[in-house]
């Protein structure tokens, strides 16, 4: 492994800026805002914020890398993806050194999945690129139909802070495996790494405009989702962001993937393999300090079990090293904001309120790192209600709720008492009941016996609230895509009247 040292807890950066057409672009807004290393406090850099003319600069490079790029042989498309990858690849650690500053996310995470599940995504859409194709219908004697998959046109892709480049990457490749372009926009809170995927798709060979990023908060993606040349906009994001986009889309009726929150349920029967269960009930909740859309944070435990998984649960949570991002033996770092500190903060206390039973609430008011930065212990609470708001609703924190269930049918009914629906797990030896709940619950991704297995074939994304659209496998190449019916006659044409 490369170990050498590229940032670390001390770095600070240049005023950072937007990057349209294949370079750097100097915006005439005159406002920035800051970027925060969250293990700390202090600000990385400052980060040019773009307004209209960025934005109408933007999409006018990305309607002319759009000509080039949608009439780029697709089997080229796939090879410039290819090495975006390679140099991806290459520039790991570099890589999950920037985003650990800039999310405070352990680099033990970010070394191994970050950058690395955005590569095997952009690796897939890279080697299936040549093989998107339509389909061909005959009318004999005279007619014959074929339907072209053809590309948008400019996409714009809006990122949420918890896995910036990984986002960044989920959503371009597919975007340009098929041929469109794409403007995106990172989080304000993690604004760094999309510039480096910008930098490397060039030195791929990406021709300009074809990936610009543009940087700026909530208004700018605004901008962006009102801009009348572009055609789609796919978003991760909360809930009430995903409704404020949809309804601004429908004014130039966009076509929209949305990529929100959840709440997801793991229900273990009373036959489950404890050991199992508890391996991936841990990290479905505490893995990138909680601030995972798709972790299962509601856990709902057979009675038959329910003390010995509790007593397990909080076993292995104990093992949970918490403290400097950069320690490579650090699993969990601070949350990413002190936004996102305070809302924990709130969630852990009605927590401790309520008349659940506390498990655990690792105290971190005496460690010297915590003073700093945005800390907060790992907690779980057991003998939760369905309806204690931190029960119900995302927290996005390490915060784990387990609720005891006597039966499936009462499990299943309310495991799916939400309007989220990204996804869930069924934990059971019992083939028959495992499918049954599988096919039950009201989610985008379960899984059974297993959490968070996302090969990069597998479509991701919401049913319910939890959004539209799906991100990955063949499915995104639909989102991607319209389909152009040509007709074709080979007689003449009869007179109608
Ligand atoms: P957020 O909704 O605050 O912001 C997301 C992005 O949208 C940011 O880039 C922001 O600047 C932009 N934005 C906000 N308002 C906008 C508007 N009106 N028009 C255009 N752009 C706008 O979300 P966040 O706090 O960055 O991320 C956390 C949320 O993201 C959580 O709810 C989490 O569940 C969700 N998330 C979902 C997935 C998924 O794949 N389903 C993945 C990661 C995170």
């Amino acid at each position: 492994m490369n170990d050498r040292q590229y940032f670390d807890a001390s770095s600070k950066l240049p005023t950072q800026q937007s990057y349209i057409h294949g370079r750097y672009h100097h915006s005439n807004t005159g406002q920035t805002f800051e970027t925060i290393y969250p293990g700390n406090g202090e600000a990385i850099c400052a980060v040019e914020a773009a307004g209209q003319a960025d934005v109408d600069y933007a999409v006018e490079s990305a309607l002319e890398g759009f000509k080039i790029w949608s009439t780029t042989h697709a089997a080229a498309r796939g090879k410039v993806l290819q090495r975006a990858a390679a140099i991806l690849t290459e520039r790991n650690m570099e890589l999950a050194q920037l985003e650990t500053l800039d999310t405070g996310k352990a680099i033990s995470e970010t070394s191994t999945v970050d950058i690395l599940t955005g590569v095997e995504v952009m690796e897939y859409y890279a080697g299936i690129a040549a093989a998107i194709k339509g389909d061909h219908l005959d009318f004999p004697p005279n007619g014959f139909a074929v339907m072209k998959r053809e590309p948008l046109g400019v996409c714009v892709g809006i990122g949420a802070w918890n896995y910036p480049i990984q986002i960044a990457m989920w959503k371009s490749s597919p975007a340009l495996a098929c041929g469109n372009s794409m403007i995106f926009k990172p989080s304000e809170y993690t604004p760094l790494s999309a510039l480096k995927l910008a930098e490397i798709y060039s030195e791929a060979g990406l021709p300009a405009g074809v990936f610009n990023v543009v940087q700026g908060e909530r208004e700018t993606g605004s901008l962006l989702v009102d801009h009348p040349q572009v055609a789609k906009v796919s978003i991760t994001g909360s809930v009430p962001t995903g409704k404020a986009v949809m309804a601004q889309s429908a004014n130039t009726l966009k076509k929209v993937t949305l990529e929100l929150g959840g709440k997801s349920p793991i229900i273990v029967f009373d036959d489950a393999q404890i050991d199992n269960a508890v391996n991936a009930i841990i990290p479905a909740n505490f893995y990138s300090t909680g601030q995972v859309c798709s972790n299962g944070t509601r856990v709902f435990v057979q009675r038959g079990i329910y003390e010995q998984v509790l007593e397990q649960l909080v076993v292995d949570a104990k093992r949970i090293k918490i403290g400097d991002p950069f320690d490579p033996s650090v699993h969990m770092g601070p949350l990413s904001s002190n936004m996102q500190l305070e809302k924990v903060k709130a969630y852990l206390q009605a927590g401790r309120d309520s008349d659940a039973r506390c498990l655990l609430d690792v105290d971190l008011s005496d460690s010297e790192f915590a003073a700093q930065g945005y800390f907060v212990g790992p907690a779980i609470f057991a003998d939760c209600r369905d309806d204690m708001p931190f029960v119900a609703e995302e927290v996005f924190g390490p915060l784990m709720s387990v609720l005891p269930f006597d039966d499936e049918a009462e499990v299943i009914e309310r495991a799916n008492a939400t309007e989220l629906g990204l996804a869930g797990a069924v934990f059971t030896m019992d083939i028959a009941r495992a499918n049954r709940v599988a096919n039950s619950l009201q989610a985008g991704s379960v899984w059974i016996n297993d959490y968070h297995a996302l090969p990069a074939s597998v479509p991701f994304g919401g049913y319910k609230q939890s959004g539209q659209g799906r991100e990955n496998g063949a499915a995104a190449i639909e989102h991607y895509t319209q389909v152009k019916m040509i007709y074709t006659n080979l007689g003449d044409v009869e007179a109608t009247y």
